[in-house]
């Protein structure tokens, strides 16, 4: 099996990378731990990018702003967006035995409310309301 290089895994981070590449480079990330540490370390390095996962509340605004910025904006965004969460995600599970407040449950119950609203865009008001309220409660833990 050939390991990723760096660079590439470099550009992959960055999302430079082809579709057919990526594509390429997931699969090998999902079965190889080599290169799965050493994309961890990347994005370290790439890491001034993200939030600092220490600041939950920081964290959580942000990723809110992606998840709305995304329903606003769906078919030009999502790509970028689809990219950037991943990258979200993953820096979640690194650091998932800290998250161990109900922050990151929230979150998830949210973005499994987002998702449920693209499967059933025939009802946006209700799935509208739903999500609304959940953000509030969200907001309201702080
Ligand atoms: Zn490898």
């Amino acid at each position: 099996m050939n390991h990723i290089s760096r660079d590439d895994l470099e550009r992959y981070a960055k999302g430079e990378l082809e579709e057919r590449q990526r594509d390429e480079c997931e699969t090998h990330l999902y079965s190889c731990d080599q290169c799965m540490s050493t994309y961890m370390s990347v994005l370290e390095v790439i890491g001034s990018s993200l939030p600092d996962i220490k600041e939950e509340s920081l964290f959580t605004d942000q990723i809110m702003q992606k998840i709305n910025e995304d329903k606003i904006d769906k078919v030009a965004k999502r790509p970028f967006y689809e990219q950037t969460f991943f990258h979200y995600m993953l820096a979640a599970t690194l650091t998932i035995i800290l998250m161990t407040s109900g922050v990151f449950q929230s979150l998830t119950g949210y973005i499994d409310e987002v998702q449920r609203t693209r499967l059933s865009e025939e009802t946006p008001s209700i799935t509208n309301k739903i999500l609304e309220t959940t953000f509030i409660r969200i907001n309201n833990e702080d």
